[in-house]
């Protein structure tokens, strides 16, 4: 099986890597390492089954040869983090749409199965209790940059679902809730890495707004082989599927269990929306996943509780050495050194 992976350098897409070729597949990555970094791959990197084509998913030519002859694709290279985007709401916008249009016509051509990756921020400010597939979108004003991610995002998926009617691809989408584990960075302002990172080197903890807004953490162990499962199943190609976490918790009492499972004594601080990102910027109160379509289809469960997934967190920073922030003497600038 020969699957490509756009994006196969992020923080999801490095653990995708290393499941497929765990499952036996040829794996090409196709990544700019615009967010990812080789590094990311450093333990599939010996991996004879292992490529790597070094290009942007916006250079057309390049994404229609890396995707000829793959039987599977997996669309995961975008322009990620609510900081990234508001920062650069163009590239996001272009990166996500045309970025997405040509993978699309890729996996046309080469009659390869796709699966799309797309975000729980496409549900806006809906709070519903649990916000199933068919729920509905209530997004603020797209003149907010936070809000380009979830328009780009919804473009990405009407694309893909005609794509499916009108030209037969087999397509399936996942939405992810908030997918967290080893290898995330805070640099783009996602905040378990953030939290974790602050709190093992003896830093406040940002906590912005009230703190009492929610998500559902997931981890990438228990989200990853859901979406292999997804696109091999044929009964999901033409539908949406959430992955999230089943455990509701506020970004306060987030930041009190990363301090108890990394015994850090850091003081937790609140910062304003407009100090953290721009003023005017709107948060999603709360966030909570129906994920019982994707248990149905392929036994989908978020078995990994949420002090584990910290724990984990925590001991890749301390053994990667990323809480030194990359600099010289780290395991990755000794592998940009090699030009991998
Ligand atoms: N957040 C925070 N401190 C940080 C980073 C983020 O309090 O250092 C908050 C952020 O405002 C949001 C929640 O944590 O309410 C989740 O943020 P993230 O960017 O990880 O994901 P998303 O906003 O996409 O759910």
């Amino acid at each position: 099986m020969r699957s490509v992976i756009t994006g196969g350098a992020g923080f999801i897409g490095s653990h995708l890597t290393e499941h497929l070729l765990a499952l036996g597949d040829e794996v090409v990555v196709l990544d700019d390492m615009s967010t990812g970094a080789p590094r990311n791959l450093i333990d599939s990197l010996p991996n004879p089954r292992l490529s790597i084509v070094h290009g942007s998913i916006l250079d057309r030519d390049t994404v229609m040869a890396t995707i000829a002859g793959a039987d599977r694709v997996f669309h995961l290279a975008a322009a990620v983090g609510v900081k990234l985007i508001v920062e650069q709401p163009l590239s996001s916008l272009r990166t996500n749409i045309h970025g997405t249009e040509n993978v699309l016509d890729a996996c046309v051509e080469a009659r390869a199965t796709l699966l799309l990756v797309s975000t729980s921020e496409i549900y806006g400010k809906n709070t519903a209790d649990r916000l199933t597939e068919d729920s509905d979108r209530i997004l603020g004003s797209p003149l907010k940059s936070r809000w380009t991610y979830a328009a780009a995002k919804g473009i990405d998926e009407a694309f893909a679902h005609a794509y499916w009617s009108e030209y037969g691809l087999d397509v399936a989408i996942v939405r992810l809730f908030n997918t967290v584990g080893p290898r995330q960075t805070g640099r783009y302002g996602m905040v378990v890495p953030n939290l974790v990172g602050q709190a093992l080197r003896g830093e406040p903890l940002t906590v912005y707004g009230d703190g009492n807004q929610t998500r559902c953490f997931s981890y990438v162990g228990d989200v990853v082989p859901a979406m292999v499962r997804l696109v091999e199943e044929p009964a999901a190609y033409g539908e949406a599927f959430n992955l999230g976490g089943a455990e509701e918790v506020s970004i306060v009492n987030l930041a009190h269990r990363i301090l108890d499972v990394t015994g850090s004594r850091s003081p937790i601080t609140f910062v304003s929306y407009s100090e953290a990102y721009a003023a005017g910027f709107e948060d999603m109160r709360r966030r909570v996943p129906d994920f019982s379509r994707a248990y149905a289809l392929v036994g989908f469960v978020p078995a990994t509780p949420l002090d584990e997934i910290i724990r984990r967190v925590a001991e890749e920073m301390l053994t990667s050495r990323s809480l030194d922030h990359e600099g010289p003497g780290t395991r990755s600038a000794a592998l940009d050194a090699r030009g991998a």
